[in-house]
């Protein structure tokens, strides 16, 4: 959208391949203990003493899962990371290293990718995870971006998806739907500019739902919050593509139903308002809005006194017996079967 025209460029084909990679990771700094072997030989190498390991990657393609007139490369790279340690936190872990692998055709320079590189290192250093590796290639048309997270666990402390029970309460961090809906007011903006560029877009009131979908932060703190509380999740999952689809995996994973409440969900103030503004459901935002990489997760009903009130977390709802199926109660009382509108089919309608 901002695109600046002047700035100097570096053709790629300029530095080779080996150049291009040493150029790039030049400024990482190894930081785990249990890196033994970083970038530089044929593989990587990783070392965990009594812990489990757990690897988890993402691949995102340009026009498909991001759109970089709007996006700018170094947010790219901090999403990308975000999207993989939050799968880590996800399972109660701790995320150690990452690797990255990235195919781009010759529309980018040096200067492009050294952007993406500042978000990867930016993301690197402030959840302390260490680059270890990756590969690089050229392609076509667009870039792929492609990153692999590497965590450790106690093997007690591993939390799985198909764990939940009956009368379990479910639980949220933060709040949803933030960042669906900055995604619809950059999308808007786009086609704003693209019939004026000299229209410089107004964004004031939606700097949080913005910053949600160009800038999410992945929930490393909540392992650390729970364990102060002295609470182990019975199940958990990282919502991605809705908050609808992510407790379904898990009721459906754990073969039990689930009860969520419309008017326990949590939303932040600027999605009440711009839902007004764009004439949508706040409810079906949050239930189906995704990106907003917060933790969802069960906990004995037995924790219910440890939990409520907590500023970092909204119960709302619990696990049912499985005959009971799956269903929102909304504010006036009726069950609705809940749905599995994940993000892209939400993005159709
Ligand atoms: P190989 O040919 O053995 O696969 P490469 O020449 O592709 O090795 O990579 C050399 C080293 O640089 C390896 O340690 C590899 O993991 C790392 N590497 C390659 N591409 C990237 C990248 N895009 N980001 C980070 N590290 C990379
Ligand atoms: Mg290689």
């Amino acid at each position: 959208m901002l695109e600046d025209k002047n700035q100097q460029k570096t053709t790629l084909a300029e530095l080779g391949e080996f150049g291009l990679i040493k150029h790039l990771t030049q400024y990482f700094k190894i930081s785990q203990e249990s890196t033994i072997k970083g970038i530089g030989d044929d593989c990587a190498v990783v070392f965990s003493e009594g812990k489990e390991t757990l690897v988890t990657t993402d691949l995102l393609i340009e026009g498909v899962h991001f759109d970089l007139s709007y996006m700018p490369l170094k947010h790219l790279g901090y999403k990308a990371v975000m999207v993989n340690l939050s799968d880590v936190y996800a399972m109660n872990a701790t995320a150690e290293q990452i690797t990255v692998s990235i195919a781009v055709s010759n529309r980018f320079p040096l200067e492009a990718l050294e952007e993406l590189y500042a978000g990867i290192q930016l993301a690197c250093e402030t959840y302390n995870v260490d680059l270890i590796g990756g590969d690089t290639t050229s392609s076509t048309k667009g870039m792929l971006l492609s990153i692999t997270a590497i965590g450790t666990a106690k093997k007690e402390d591993v939390v799985y998806r198909n764990t939940a029970k009956p009368t379990d309460l479910i639980v949220v961090s933060g709040d949803l739907g933030a960042a669906y809906l900055g995604l619809q007011v950059l999308e808007r903006e786009k086609q704003v500019f693209q019939v004026d560029p000299q229209n410089q877009p107004d964004l004031e009131n939606y700097t949080y739902l913005i910053e949600r979908q160009l800038k999410p932060e992945a929930r490393k703190d909540v392992a650390g919050v729970l364990a102060e509380l002295n609470i182990k999740p019975t199940s958990m999952i990282d919502i991605s593509d809705g908050l609808s689809s992510e407790i379904m995996h898990i009721a459906t994973q754990s073969k039990v139903g689930c009860k969520i409440y419309e008017d326990k969900l949590p939303l932040d103030p600027q999605v009440i308002s711009a839902c007004e503004e764009f004439d949508i459901d706040s409810t079906m935002v949050a239930l189906s809005g995704g990106e907003d990489y917060e933790l969802l997760f069960t906990v004995p009903i037995a924790d219910f006194d440890n939990i409520k009130g907590n500023p970092n977390f909204s119960i709302i709802g619990h696990i049912t017996e499985e005959n009971q199926g799956m269903n929102l109660v909304t504010r006036s009382g009726q069950e609705m079967e809940l749905k599995a509108q994940g993000w892209s089919s939400f993005k159709e309608d």
